[in-house]
C-alpha cells in the first residue's frame, strides 16, 4: 500500500488489484463486453452492468459465443471457457458493485452521464478501490471534477476489438495520483496488454497523432491531387496496412468526422486539426463508408495488395531505362540505391549534388522536400524536373507518387514512368502539389508525435508503441524520425509551411531543436 495526501485528504491505494479481486464494468456495449471478457480471462470475478434491461446478460452470452470460437479453433480448453464464464455475472444496480477493487466506466461518450456515474461510484466504493474510464475523447480532468477522491480516477483507454488489440493508454488527469496510474499500468500488463502513459489532452496519444493520416489525404483530395485509389496505393506502399480512404470507409466517416471535430474544438480551432469539407460532404450525403454501402468506394474496395513483383509487366521488367545516376545522400538515397541493385538497374553514383534523387537523361527526379516540382524547376533553372515520393519500404511499394514540373515533355514523363515500373512501382501521377502523399503524411505524423512529446503528453517510446499497437502503423513517429533524420523532416514541413502559409504545417519545437544537436 502506498499513501498519498492531497487536496482531498488522506487516501490509500493498493498497487494493483490482485488477480482474484472483483472487477466491475459499467456499460455492456462493444467495449464493455470486450473489457469484461479480458478481465474474466485474467482471473477476476467480473460484474457487468448496463442501464438497458438485459444488456449485460446479452453481452455475457455474446462473450460465451466468442469463447466458443476460441475453443473450436483449439485456442482455449473447454474447461477454461467454463471457468471464464463462471466468473462473469450481470449486476442490476450500482450498489451491487460496492465490493469491487476496480470499476471501469464504459458508458456512452458524454460528459454529464459519465460525471454523474463517477461521482456515484466515488461515494459508494471503499477508499482503496480504483476507478477507471474508457473514454476515448473526454478529458479525465473534467471527468474527475466533482469526485471527492479525483486521485483514484485513471483513464484506461482500450482499443477495439478489446480482446485482440494490445494497447491500453493509461491516461492521467490533472489530479490522478501516480500510484493509481501505476496500478492500472501493472493491471493492464497482467491482462496481456501493453500500457502506455498519456497525459489527458485532446485525443490522448493515438487519436491525436493519427489525425494527419486522414487530414493530409483529405487535403490532397480537396486539391484534386489524385484519386482515393491512388492515395491509398501510395500510403500502403509506405507500409500501412490500409490506405487512408479505405480506412476512413471502414471506420465510418461520421465517426471519423466527429473525432476530428472534437479534437479541433478541444484545441480551440487550431488549424492543424481542422476538419475537411471533403469528409463533411460524405457525411452530409450519407456516404458513411462500409456501414452505408458506399463512401469513397462502393462497398469493399477490391484488394490492391498485389506485391510489387506481381504488379509489373514482363515488358517493364526488362525495359531500357538508359543512363541512371543516383544523386545525393541520406537514408532515402541509400534505400533507393539498394533497391535499384536488387531490381538489376545499373546506375552511376554522384553524392556531390545539392539535391537527392535520380537523374535520367534530361530529367531529374527529386525526392520531394515539400515543394512543388514547378517551383524547384523555376528556382533551379532546370525545366526537366519531377518530384517523387519517399519510398520508405521499397520492397512493399505498390505505387510511387510522382509530379512533373509544368514544362516536362511527354517523352521525359514516359521515361520517368518506365524507370518506376522497372523498379516494380506503379507511377501514381499526381497534380503538382507540395509534399506529395507519403512525404507530407509521414512528416506530419512525425511532427504531431514530436509536439505530443514536447508538450509532455507521452514519451518518445510511448508514442511509437501507441501508434504501432493502437492503429497498427508500420513504425512509430520517432522511428521514422531516426530513419529520415530531423533535417529531412523539417525541410519537408518548412516547404509545406511556405507553400500554404499555414500554421497547420508549423514545425514542432522539438524537431527544430533536433537540428541544433
Ligand atoms: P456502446 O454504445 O456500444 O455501449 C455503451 C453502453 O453503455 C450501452 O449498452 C448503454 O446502454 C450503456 N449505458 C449508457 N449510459 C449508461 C449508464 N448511465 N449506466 C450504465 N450503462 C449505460 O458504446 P462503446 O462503443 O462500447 O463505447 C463505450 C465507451 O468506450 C465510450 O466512452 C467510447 O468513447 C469508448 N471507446 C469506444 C471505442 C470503440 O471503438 N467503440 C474505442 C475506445 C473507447
Amino acid at each position: 500500500m502506498t499513501e498519498s495526501t492531497g487536496s482531498t485528504g488522506s487516501w490509500r491505494v493498493a498497487t494493483a488489484p490482485a488477480a482474484q479481486a472483483p472487477v466491475a464494468v459499467i456499460g455492456a456495449g462493444v467495449m464493455g463486453a470486450g473489457i469484461a471478457q479480458v478481465a474474466a480471462q485474467a482471473g477476476h470475478p467480473v460484474r457487468l452492468m448496463d442501464l438497458r434491461e438485459g444488456a449485460a446478460a446479452a453481452a455475457i452470452a455474446q462473450i460465451g459465443k466468442a469463447l466458443d470460437g476460441l475453443v473450436t479453433k483449439g485456442r482455449m480448453e473447454a474447461a477454461e471457457r467454463e471457468a471464464v464464464m463462471s466468473r462473469l455475472s450481470p449486476a442490476g444496480a450500482t450498489a451491487d458493485l460496492k465490493d469491487s477493487a476496480l470499476v471501469i466506466e464504459v458508458i456512452v461518450e458524454k460528459l454529464e452521464p459519465k460525471q454523474a456515474l463517477l461521482r456515484e461510484l466515488d461515494a459508494l466504493l471503499p477508499p482503496d478501490a480504483l476507478i477507471a474510464s474508457n473514454t476515448s475523447s473526454i478529458s479525465i480532468t473534467a471527468l474527475a471534477n466533482g469526485m471527492a477522491t479525483p486521485r483514484r480516477l485513471v483513464g484506461m483507454h482500450f482499443f477495439n476489438p478489446v480482446p485482440l488489440m494490445k494497447l491500453v493508454e493509461v491516461v492521467w488527469g490533472a489530479e490522478t495520483d501516480p500510484s493509481a496510474a501505476e496500478a492500472i499500468e501493472q493491471l493492464s500488463r497482467r491482462w496481456g496488454k501493453t500500457p502506455v502513459h498519456a497525459r489527458s489532452t485532446p485525443g490522448f496519444i493515438v487519436n491525436r497523432i493519427a489525425r494527419p493520416y486522414y487530414a493530409e489525404t483529405l487535403a490532397l483530395l480537396q486539391e484534386q491531387a489524385g484519386s482515393p485509389a491512388q492515395l491509398d496505393r501510395a500510403l500502403r506502399g509506405a507500409g500501412f496496412r490500409m490506405g487512408p480512404c479505405e480506412l476512413m470507409d471502414l471506420i465510418g466517416h461520421d465517426t471519423n468526422y466527429l473525432v476530428t471535430q472534437s479534437v479541433f474544438e478541444a484545441n480551440f480551432g487550431d488549424k492543424r486539426y481542422q476538419p475537411s469539407l471533403v469528409q463533411k460532404a460524405l457525411v452530409d450525403g450519407g456516404r458513411l463508408g462500409r456501414k452505408s454501402g458506399k463512401g469513397f468506394y462502393e462497398g469493399v474496395p477490391a484488394s490492391t495488395s498485389t506485391s510489387p513483383a506481381e504488379s509489373i509487366t514482363a515488358s517493364a521488367a526488362d525495359a531500357d531505362v538508359g543512363a541512371v545516376t543516383l544523386a545525393g545522400q541520406g537514408a532515402l538515397v541509400e534505400r533507393l540505391g539498394a533497391w535499384m541493385t536488387t531490381r538489376g538497374v545499373a546506375f552511376e553514383r554522384d553524392a556531390t549534388t545539392d539535391w537527392n534523387g535520380v537523374a535520367l537523361d534530361g530529367l531529374q527526379l527529386h525526392f520531394t522536400r515539400g515543394r512543388c516540382a514547378s517551383q524547384l524547376a523555376h528556382e533551379r533553372g532546370q525545366p526537366g524536373l519531377a518530384v517523387i515520393d519517399w519510398p520508405l519500404a521499397p520492397d512493399r511499394v505498390e505505387g510511387l507518387a510522382i509530379a512533373f514540373a509544368s514544362r516536362v515533355d511527354a517523352a521525359s514523363r514516359e521515361h520517368a514512368e518506365v524507370l518506376l515500373r522497372r523498379l516494380g512501382w506503379e507511377p501514381l501521377v499526381l497534380r503538382d502539389v507540395p509534399g506529395l502523399a507519403v512525404a507530407r503524411t509521414i512528416a506530419m505524423l512525425v511532427n504531431e508525435g514530436a509536439d505530443a512529446v514536447w508538450q509532455g503528453v507521452c514519451d518518445e517510446a510511448g508514442a511509437d508503441t501507441a501508434m504501432k499497437l493502437g492503429v497498427n502503423y508500420p513504425a512509430g513517429p520517432f522511428e521514422w524520425l531516426a530513419l529520415l533524420g530531423a533535417p529531412a523532416v523539417v525541410d519537408a514541413l518548412d516547404g509545406l509551411f511556405d507553400a500554404y502559409r499555414s500554421e497547420r504545417y508549423r514545425v514542432s519545437p522539438l524537431l527544430r531543436q533536433r537540428l541544433w544537436g
